[in-house]
């Protein structure tokens, strides 16, 4: 009776050893899962690949269609996004009829 109840107390002590040692390494691989399937969520979901960019400037109330257009002339730091982040702001007389 006693020698088996030192075995079933080696066994538990086994099972955990091995949940302690493999714990964090599952908590890391379900950690960086989760972060993997948020960034695809977030590309597919938000921005599919035929959604256009546009560019803007951080005092601009307008968001241009090309990179190219002369109201971005001026502007010495020009940044792009996709327009459903752009919200807020409207388009660019002098370039969107032309797209
Ligand atoms: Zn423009």
């Amino acid at each position: 009776m006693r020698k088996k109840d030192h075995r079933i107390q080696d066994l538990i002590s086994t099972i955990i050893a091995y949940a302690v040692i493999s714990a964090p390494i599952v908590i890391l691989v379900v950690v960086m899962a989760f972060s993997c399937f948020e960034k695809v969520k977030n590309t597919v979901t938000f921005h599919s690949p035929f959604e256009k960019k546009v560019y803007y400037t951080v005092d601009d109330e307008f968001y241009h269609v090309s990179k190219d257009c002369p109201a971005l002339k001026d502007s010495d730091r020009v940044y792009s996004a996709y327009k459903g982040e752009l919200k807020e702001k409207t388009p660019c007389e002098q370039c969107s009829e032309k797209n």
